[in-house]
């Protein structure tokens, strides 16, 4: 057996193989920039090429490139070889410094909202030496973030580095305050616990509508679905058990800290989580994940589905983004202390999250927004388009008790110091879980669980940070200015608890009773895509971002594109895809087995035999076949008319309430007509199939 430790991180140009490989001054610099973000000078970047060569050359590289998360959503590479021309025919391996540190992919094919007029493609990729460089397929992997020339962002990572700057500026004014001076930053972690389903190869295969578009379009339900719970945490079958290990090894050489692994709710349906890192780290890993993920699945002859709503009926897939901000010498500032002068600290923070949830709510569910997780927020399985705070009673109780000016009354607490109460020691273990909750405090982090499971968890952590990264300014606005600090303190939690306690919400977040309520209480529901994203570009949200150097406007417009641009794409995609299904093989399979039916029809009524069954089937049939035919024409005419006009946004509002009613529509007829038509004869591999194959 190979031992874990011998292997974990042995594709990883890491901390020890740096201390290995550099020369010590070297090595002191490149940490001081990993850890404090110093400029490094190219004598530093070209020893460090020259080693991260050498290495990669030792492991297997013939190649490299700068990986990059441009705003299509997955991870984007150019790879280069590391040759260059030698004497007499023969060639040597090169790296320079600056191709360390500096790429220029042609941009042009990236999407840019505008940004980049097509014939201006330059853009440059710039090394993130905070992220290992790692080796995949024998191409050394540097994870870079890019822009275009101008230094306009094209990419999540850059958004994501500058939201962490922002919240550890804000972060420390707060720790100051309350005396800490040893601190140097503050840094945002998150953990992203990752759900996906398995099927088998030769099925999906046989599935143009997961082919095309990850989902399934058509599909009857299957006798069985997850009503028995049977699968959630189930025993983990063979062939999915070596999948799973064979996925952990592969995460574990490129460092990426996979821990837990289990089936989830749906049938096919299974989880992986890792270790948290830093809120940058987690982006890569989570996107490497990903890939990795689909690559292992293929080789067990299996696909990982990653969509948010393979199949219609039973759960979705999301992705849990644990969240919490630490500092550099190790305190988690979202867990409550030991000492009430820690507990004010961490009411602060706390009541800061809280704020700012409630003040962005709009760019919480923007972030997770996408034409995928539409079909899963608020459909009573998934948490609802509505955002909320989950604190559990404990918490909840203490936050009343500062906004009513009345001692805590928990169990035999002691007084307040720093006019708040303190905790209760054992607090943490005992808040209870809610399921239900977008948003739920779980003890020393928050879990926002409306990532979809497809999309990165980059724009979420974008903005968290920066909400976050507000509320503590405007909190430290006013404590800096403090006489009294102790008293500030108080009337700022309290205003804040009294301004923000709306977005407070215990109960169960599946119910219509909680719809009306949170409607009641003024907070914003935006079911579907086109419903928020334009208010991305509402005046505070962009006076915010832009203030804390997050985005631009500009860089805000043209995200606001993409991301509307990608939602009518896709679901044009999905329309075309439909049609294509219908016409071309569900119908054809329909109309034979109906003619089968009337055929033997005939042969029966020759010998005077009761045939009800072929007759009744085949009228149904024939009425169904009629209904698509309808459902055909109508969506084929509201495709047409919402590819009409230029702008976007219309766009989208007619794909919302044109192309996918009229998709819903023949949808149905087709999945009616499936459970009448003879398996023989039906052309794609059913829900029954697909769900329990593997
Ligand atoms: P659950 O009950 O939701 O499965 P776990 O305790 O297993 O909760 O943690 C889920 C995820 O949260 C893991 O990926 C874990 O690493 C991550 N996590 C734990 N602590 C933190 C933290 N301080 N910041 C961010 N993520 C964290
Ligand atoms: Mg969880």
């Amino acid at each position: 057996m190979k031992k874990i430790s011998d292997y974990f991180g042995c594709m990883v140009f890491n901390d020890q193989v740096m201390k290995e490989r550099l020369a010590p001054e070297v090595y002191e610099k490149l940490k001081k920039t990993i850890e404090e973000g110093a400029r490094l000078d190219t004598n530093v970047a070209s020893a460090v090429a020259e080693a991260m060569k050498e290495w990669a050359i030792d492991h297997g590289a013939t190649h490299f490139t700068h990986w990059f998360q441009p705003l299509t959503g997955i991870t984007a590479e150019k790879h280069d070889s590391f040759i260059a021309t030698a004497p007499g025919g023969r060639v040597m391996m090169e790296f320079s410094g600056k191709e360390l540190i500096k790429g220029e992919p042609d941009a042009s094919a990236f999407p840019s909202g505008g940004l980049r007029a097509t014939f201006e493609a330059r853009g440059y990729t710039a090394w993130d030496p905070t992220s290992y460089a790692f080796i995949k397929d024998n191409t050394l992997c540097i994870p870079t973030a890019f822009c275009s020339f101008g230094g306009e962002a094209l990419d999540k990572k850059t958004p994501l580095l500058r939201s962490m700057e922002a919240l550890s500026r804000q972060a420390l004014r707060i720790l100051r305050l309350f005396g800490n001076t040893t601190s140097k930053y503050v840094h945002s972690s998150s953990g992203a616990e990752q759900e996906y389903f398995l099927i088998d190869r030769s099925l999906y295969n046989r599935r143009p509508d997961l082919i095309f578009t990850g989902r399934t379009l058509f599909g009857a339900k299957a006798p069985k679905g997850q009503e028995l719970h049977d699968h959630y945490f189930g025993a983990i079958k063979p062939r999915v058990a070596a999948y799973m290990a064979e996925l952990d090894e592969e995460l574990w050489k490129l460092g990426v800290l996979a821990k837990t692994e289990h089936n989830e709710v749906a049938p096919g349906q299974h989880e992986l989580a890792p270790i948290y890192s830093t809120t940058n780290i987690a982006t890569d890993h989570n996107q490497l994940t990903m890939e990795v993920m689909q690559n292992v699945a293929l080789r067990h002859n299996m696909v990982c589905l990653l969509h948010e709503k393979p199949f219609e009926g039973v759960n979705g897939s999301g992705k849990h983004n644990n969240w919490s901000i630490d500092t550099d010498d190790g305190i988690n500032l979202l867990k409550p202390g030991a000492s009430p002068h820690e507990n004010a600290q961490f009411l602060l923070f706390l009541v800061a999250v809280i704020q700012a949830v409630d003040d962005y709510q709009d760019l919480l569910r923007i972030s997770v927004a996408t034409a995928g997780n539409d079909h899963r927020l608020g459909s009573h399985e998934a948490p609802p388009a509505i955002i909320s705070v989950y604190l559990g009673k404990e918490l909840t109780d203490i936050l009343e008790s500062i906004e009513n000016d009345a001692p805590y009354s928990g169990a035999g607490r002691r007084e307040m110091e720093f006019g708040v109460p303190s905790l209760p020691a054992f607090f943490g273990d005992t808040t209870d879980r809610n399921r239900t909750s977008p948003f739920a405090y779980t003890g020393n982090k928050f879990e926002f669980r409306m990532v979809g499971a497809s999309d990165s968890i980059a724009c979420a952590n974008i903005m968290l940070n920066s909400a976050v990264a507000e509320s503590l300014r405007i909190f430290a606005d006013r404590l800096e200015k403090a006489e009294d600090f102790n008293a500030e303190l108080h009337r700022v939690l309290k205003d804040s608890i009294v301004a923000h306690k709306r977005i407070l919400f215990n109960g169960n977040g599946y119910s219509d009773e909680w719809i009306e309520e949170a409607k009641r209480r003024g907070l914003s529901n935006l079911p579907t895509t086109p419903d928020c994203l334009p208010r991305m570009l509402d005046r505070k949200n962009v006076e915010m971002l832009t203030s804390h150097g997050v985005y631009t406007e500009m860089e805000l417009r043209s995200r606001y594109e993409i991301l509307l641009e990608n939602y009518t794409a896709i679901v044009n995609i999905e329309a075309a895809t439909m049609l294509d299904m219908a016409q071309r093989d569900i119908l054809p399979a329909v109309s034979r087995f109906s003619s089968e039916l009337a055929e033997n029809a005939g042969y029966k009524a020759n010998m005077n035999v009761d045939c009800t069954y072929e007759k009744t089937t085949s009228v149904e049939l024939s009425e169904l076949q009629n209904e698509m035919v309808r459902c055909i024409a109508d969506l084929k005419e509201a495709y047409d008319f919402a590819q009409k006009g230029a702008d976007t946004t219309g766009m989208s509002i007619r794909i919302r309430d044109r192309v996918l009613p009229a998709m819903k529509a023949l949808r149905s007829a087709a999945d009616r007509a499936e459970v009448l038509t003879d398996n023989y004869w039906w052309p794609f591999p059913t829900y029954a199939q697909l769900l329990f194959s593997v």
